[in-house]
């Protein structure tokens, strides 16, 4: 065998281990006909090379792929440089099925592609080699990673008895809300409740009434407020809602709406039923509050005020009149 050339022999064995590699290899003229079709594509496509060869590769290709592809090799034939293409930005380039015994819940196979230019002795363009690397199993584990990923951010921000934001995510949203208020001065109310003499509830029917109790108030707050009110649990028995783009006055009849809701809700325990109320604090955020804090203070105090007037009913904060100052 002579020194630094390549014989028959050896081309005809790189090409029989191209043509047996466990990659896609395509390669195709100026005018994208195909001239290699290899065994990879042959047993994952169906189509035989003899069948392909000399056809052009854009008839064969997939409505869904079919633009993304005449781009591509747009861009390779005259920059002449190579190019790479990931399952991210584009699944794949021919529907090939999924035979992973492992991760075999992929409807189809991820392919990374990645395109050669390949010029003549002129140094012009002469081919296009494409090499179609499957990658379904990292494909697979990236989208279960990001789904595990999404569902643990929601269980870390919900609240497991009542489905609700738990008391760390409502806070978030909340400080987010009053950002946007500070912003936009769109008005935006805050409501607290708590459940009346609770404490009553659990001693006489036991703690799980009291969960249920919790529970169905929660699902009660659900139907009535709009998809964009923000809702959270803030404590025990104490609930939170932002109510988005509404004034006190109006704070106050979703308020009521509440309390009269929960007041005819009943939960059947040992042969009799449980009944029982909220009271409620509202307050409008306006410019006088400083920090999301304060504004949860006001609405508190509110609170304080409806269990002081006897409880089952609901207060608006009423800021403090300025006193008159004394001029001598
Ligand atoms: P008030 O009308 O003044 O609100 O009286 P209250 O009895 O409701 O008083 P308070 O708010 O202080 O009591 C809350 C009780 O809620 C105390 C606690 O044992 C109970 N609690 C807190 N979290 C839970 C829970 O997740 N499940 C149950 N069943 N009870 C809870
Ligand atoms: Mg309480
Ligand atoms: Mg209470």
């Amino acid at each position: 065998m002579s020194t630094g050339q390549i014989s028959i022999k050896e081309v005809h064995c790189l090409m029989e281990m191209l043509r047996s590699i466990d990659v896609g290899l395509i390669l195709i003229d100026k005018d994208y006909k195909v001239s290699l079709w290899n065994n990879f594509m042959e047993n994952h496509s169906g189509i035989k090379s003899s069948e392909i060869n000399g056809q052009n590769i854009i008839d064969f290709v997939p409505d869904e792929s079919r633009d993304w592809l005449l781009k591509k090799l747009v861009t390779v034939t005259t920059l002449m440089t190579r190019a790479f293409s990931t399952w991210e930005q584009q699944p794949y380039l021919f529907r090939f099925g999924s035979y992973h015994p492992i991760t075999g819940i992929a409807e189809h196979m991820y392919q990374n592609i990645s395109f050669i230019p390949i010029p003549s002795t002129d140094g012009k363009l002469d081919q296009i080699g494409l090499i179609i690397y499957d990658v379904t199993d990292i494909a697979i584990n990236k989208k279960q990673l990001l789904s595990a990923n999404k569902e643990l951010s929601l269980i870390s921000r919900t609240d497991a008895l009542t489905q609700l934001h738990n008391r760390g995510y409502w806070e978030e949203r909340i400080a987010q809300e009053f950002q946007r208020y500070q912003r936009t001065r769109q008005t935006c109310s805050l409501l607290m409740f708590d459940i009346d003499h609770f404490k009553k509830v659990n001693d006489t029917y036991g703690h799980q009434a009291g969960d249920e109790v919790i529970r169905m108030t929660a699902l009660n707050i659900k139907n009535i407020i709009r998809k964009t009110d923000i809702a959270g649990r803030y404590g025990g028995e104490e609930f939170a809602v932002i109510l988005v783009d509404t004034n006190a006055e109006n704070a106050m009849t979703v308020a009521e709406k509440l309390r009269t809701g929960i007041e005819s809700l009943r939960v059947p325990c040992n042969g009799t039923e449980i009944r029982w109320t909220i009271s409620v604090g509202i307050a409008e955020c306006s410019t006088d509050i400083s920090n999301y804090a304060t504004w949860i203070e006001l609405s508190d105090q509110a609170l304080y005020q409806a269990k002081e007037n006897g409880r089952n009913n609901c207060v608006v904060y009423q800021p403090a009149k300025p006193s008159k100052r004394r001029t001598g």
